[in-house]
């Protein structure tokens, strides 16, 4: 690939203080002339903060009292405003006009939107409209997302559009769409004190949401205790009451047994279930099999820790299960996400105040990207995509007539094979950067280079873009105004603090000049974000996320409003389920999930289980994080966690080279020799580019319903990179005999390192 170093510079360069534009510190520079009241632009708590303003230019941030986060903000967050002045940042287009294989060159807005319509005119003209796809993301507004969703079905008139928010929560939204009715949590984060048993499961909540913790910490200040299901001893597992340091991928028999122990020991709540739920009979048959030591063999969890787990959980009076990527992330996310539902409802949980369960969504608007109609098989107002009614109502909002509405496209995981197989020939891919976060991105690689243009809209020069024939370079959160969704379902207002830089536009501008050269002026005329909001409130009244009530002000007044909120009189519903659930019999569903091994397990040639996740310092695929200097020093580059007893015989010691190896691929990054990890597990972070990123091992198995890929569970091996090679493999194996397992770990139950279990 070729690179103009002349239009940007290399990645991962500019991040010292002084290269953000800012002089060494001094009162007078640093005083801002006006605070602008906005949200961070990171994780999905979107915690509130203002931004400091000086001569146009974004110089600082600092905490907002906002009704989540309490005047906190953590290491992302105090630094997020240094995107918006950042040198790395994409100032104009660029163009490769010599077509693949030459440098990319700046161009005018002219030339290269000019380019983009005419060849998708003569692909649309050639091969139909599905020749074209939009690849969207969930960190941006409500407002873009939306637009996004309008743009590809309206304008484009093609099927396929998607999102990243496939790849993050949508097991756990379809899970709840299945048994509740309607994907979004049932309670606010400020409910989590009310709880007197808090499960964690799959979440490193005190990494990746830090904010969150204040309320975690408030119900452990009340009593309340905290099991934590995961595979390493996260901060959140070492404060723990009990850690059931499970197998990845293997939590739901973990969870099924804990349900088979409640119904023996009396602990279901019979009237709940009778009143308020169906399908309970098919549930209490299926997990009569799963007892704790069937579970401690598969999951590797001592049984009396599953024992203890059910005991505790059971006798509190109310009881809330957390759960995020840990186990959505899985080619059987959607059942472990069941798994957790089935057991909140025997409870009688859900619906009740600090009760039930949480999804503890990822992105910055996953919640909201996934509302707004930019998902394959969904419209706006989580109006379904091949329901009659739902595509003539929003036919009607849009304006088009409803046999222009295309029906379900390709999930964002199946584009990138019709991209490799030729049926989609051109994709413009926003706030989004494929080349870190999709597994197997060699296969990635193959299948954008396909792409005739690949079109990429994004801020910063990322792996994805490097790949791009058109690079469009759009606005950073705080040049721009809207909503987002937060993990609680919670609206708050993005307002807008400078300018664009450069010749940089918002994404959804950049969408109303497209659709104007396509002659599409009439459906897609916005002149602001407020406008597309006003569309946005049309297109979801009366759909299960209703947001036709709420206005902008209302939104800053209440300090944020949650969905369905179907009317200008109404407050918003912060609490789901109190009364019914959102199947039209107002039941919730118990639904029947048997465990199922990671599609890959670990076997001769690949002994470990490989997981992936974050760490505090970055966001996602680390595009804007590693370009900030604090927390990109904090954590530069990859490592694999390994347990000292698997480092022992291949002799890795903490900082050696290592190489890990899966079936489709090797990296070599630095050994972390720590002893909070299981030591059948190796565990890498995700946050990184070309040869240090993960995703070139990962595998690209997806769940059957949701096709979210399996990147917490693949098999590996791991080598130093200095050691000899011996015959017939690598000449050691783990002892991963399960019953063997609790010795291995140097906790027995009741001494996690934490506190006392109390019995
Ligand atoms: Fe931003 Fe999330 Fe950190 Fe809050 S917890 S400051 S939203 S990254």
């Amino acid at each position: 690939m070729s690179v103009n170093k002349d239009v940007f510079q290399q990645r991962n360069t500019n991040t010292d203080f002084q290269s953000h534009g800012l002089k060494d510190w001094d009162a007078h520079s640093r005083t801002p002339e006006t605070l602008i009241p906005t949200h961070c632009s990171f994780c999905g708590v979107q915690c509130g903060m203002y931004l400091k303003v000086r001569q146009g230019q974004v110089i600082g941030v600092e905490p907002r009292n906002y009704a989540h986060n309490r005047g906190s903000l953590c290491p992302k967050g105090v630094v997020a405003y240094q995107q918006a002045n950042h040198p790395d940042r994409l100032r104009y287009p660029l163009i490769r006009r010599g077509g693949k294989g030459s440098p990319l060159e700046r161009a005018t807005w002219d030339e290269a939107l000019d380019y983009i319509v005419s060849r998708w005119q003569d692909l649309q003209g050639q091969y139909g409209k599905d020749a074209i796809a939009i690849y969207s993301g969930s960190s941006m507004t409500n407002e873009k997302c939306y637009a996004m969703g309008k743009f590809a079905r309206a304008v484009l008139g093609t099927r396929h559009v998607d999102y990243n928010g496939r790849l993050c929560m949508s097991s756990a939204a379809v899970a709840y769409a299945k048994a509740f009715g309607i994907d979004r949590s049932p309670i606010p984060m400020t409910d989590i004190p009310n709880a007197d048993c808090l499960v964690a499961v799959g979440v490193n909540m005190s990494e990746c949401f830090p904010v969150m913790m204040q309320w975690v910490w408030r119900a452990r200040d009340r009593g309340a205790s905290l099991i934590v299901l995961d595979p390493r001893e996260t901060p959140l597992a070492r404060t723990a009451d009990l850690w059931l340091p499970v197998r990845s991928g293997t939590d739901m028999v973990v969870l099924n047994t804990m349900l088979n122990l409640l119904i023996q020991d009396g602990m279901i709540d019979e009237e709940y279930i009778r009143e308020r739920t169906v399908g309970w009979e098919q549930v209490r048959e299926t997990v009569a099999k799963y007892t704790p030591e069937e579970a401690q063999r598969i999951s590797g969890v001592p049984a009396e820790r599953i024992i203890t787990a059910a005991r505790m959980y059971g006798r509190a009076a109310t009881s809330l299960i957390m759960h995020a990527r840990g186990i959505e992330h899985s080619s059987h996310g959607v059942n472990t996400c069941l798994a957790c539902t089935n057991l909140a409802l025997a409870r009688g949980q859900v619906g009740k105040l600090g009760g039930g369960t949480m999804m503890v969504t990822g992105q910055g608007n996953g919640q909201g990207g996934r509302e707004m109609g930019q998902k394959a098989n969904q419209l706006p107002g989580y109006r379904h995509i091949d329901v009659d009614e739902d595509r003539r109502f929003i036919a009607q909002v849009w304006g088009i007539p409803v046999e222009e509405m295309p029906w379900e496209g390709a999930a964002a995981t199946e584009m990138i094979h019709l991209m490799a197989k030729g049926d989609i020939k051109s994709c413009m891919i926003a706030c989004s950067n494929l080349m870190v976060s999709l597994p197997d991105n060699q296969t990635v690689r193959r299948a954008l280079q396909q792409l005739d243009p690949l079109i990429v809209v994004d801020f910063f020069m990322s792996e994805t873009a490097e790949l791009a024939d058109v690079v469009l370079p759009a606005a950073v959160w705080c040049e721009d105004e809207g909503t987002t969704t937060n993990l609680e379902g919670r609206v708050v207002k993005i307002n807008k603090a400078v300018e664009p830089l450069g010749e940089s536009k918002a994404d959804w501008e950049i969408l109303v000049e497209l659709a104007k050269r396509m002659g599409k002026e009439r459906i897609f005329s916005y002149r602001s974000a407020r406008d597309i909001w006003n569309d946005l409130r049309k297109a979801t009244k009366g759909g299960a996320a209703d947001y036709s009530g709420m206005s902008w002000e209302k939104i800053d007044e209440e300090q944020g409003m949650f969905w369905p909120c179907p009317d200008e009189g109404h407050p918003g519903t912060p609490r789901l389920f109190t009364e019914r659930f959102g199947h039209p019999d107002g039941k919730a569903r118990f639904i029947a999930v048997e465990y199922q091994p990671p599609a890959e397990e670990p076997g001769e040639d690949f002994p470990f289980r490989l997981t992936t996740g974050r760490v505090v310092y970055h966001y996602l695929s680390g595009n804007q994080t590693r370009r900030l200097g604090f927390l990109n020093a904090q954590a530069p580059e990859p490592w694999v966690e390994i347990h000292p007893q698997a480092a022992a015989k291949p002799g890795i010691q903490n900082h050696d080279r290592v190489r890990i190896t899966s079936p489709r691929g090797s990296m070599e990054l630095q050994a972390l020799v720590v002893p909070t990890i299981r030591p059948d597990t190796l565990f890498v972070p995700y946050h990184y580019g070309h040869a240090e990123a993960i995703n070139q091992l990962t595998n690209p198995a997806v769940d059957p319903t949701v096709k979210i890929p399996e990147y917490k569970a693949c098999a590996a091996r791991i080598e130093r990179i200095d050691a000899p090679e011996k015959e017939g493999g690598t000449g050691y194996t783990v002892n991963y005999n399960p019953e063997n397992m609790p010795a291995m770990f140097p906790y027995a139950v009741g001494e996690t390192g934490n506190k006392k279990i109390k019995e």
